[in-house]
């Protein structure tokens, strides 16, 4: 598992995380409380809170680090949100914690199934379906599209 590191001299720290994850920044939100610099802490505990997260990010000025922890599944999402809000990788640090699990979208039942990191194929929980793990990661249903296995 990654450690956040404190990295000095920014304008404003950004704390974003499930209550889990902000064990894991505890800290450098310490560290940013006793050097008095200016933070903000955001709680996200489910996946929609994380979308508006979207336009939150956006309003965030120059010179603003993010800190994001969340489970493996979340991060992701995440991830690409705060670099379509135009934050590079000089200013963010993601932590992520938890079993990496991917989420397998079915396109026969368009459930959503589990699977381990290494797993190529699986059978879709909801509706027996032999599915085929593809790469093709998809931000709408925050899981990597799984298709008909060919036999
Ligand atoms: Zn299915």
């Amino acid at each position: 598992m990654r450690k956040a590191i404190f990295v000095s001299g920014k304008r404003k720290y950004l704390f974003c995380g499930a209550q889990e994850g902000m064990k894991l920044l505890f800290a450098v939100i310490e560290r940013v409380k006793e050097e008095g610099h200016p933070y903000e802490i955001v709680v996200i505990d489910d996946i929609q809170e994380s979308l508006q997260l979207s336009d939150f990010l956006k309003k965030q000025k120059m010179g603003t680090y993010l800190y994001v922890a969340l489970s493996h599944t979340e991060l992701k999402r995440v991830e690409k949100t705060a670099e379509e809000a135009g934050l590079t990788e000089e200013e963010t640090q993601f932590i992520g914690y938890g079993e990496e699990l991917k989420r397998i979208f079915c396109c026969r039942c368009h459930g959503i199934n589990e699977a381990k990191n290494f797993e190529e194929e699986i059978l879709c929980n909801q509706c027996g379906l032999e599915l085929s793990v593809s790469d093709h990661y998809s931000v709408y249903h925050n899981a990597v599209l799984g298709y008909v296995a060919k036999l």
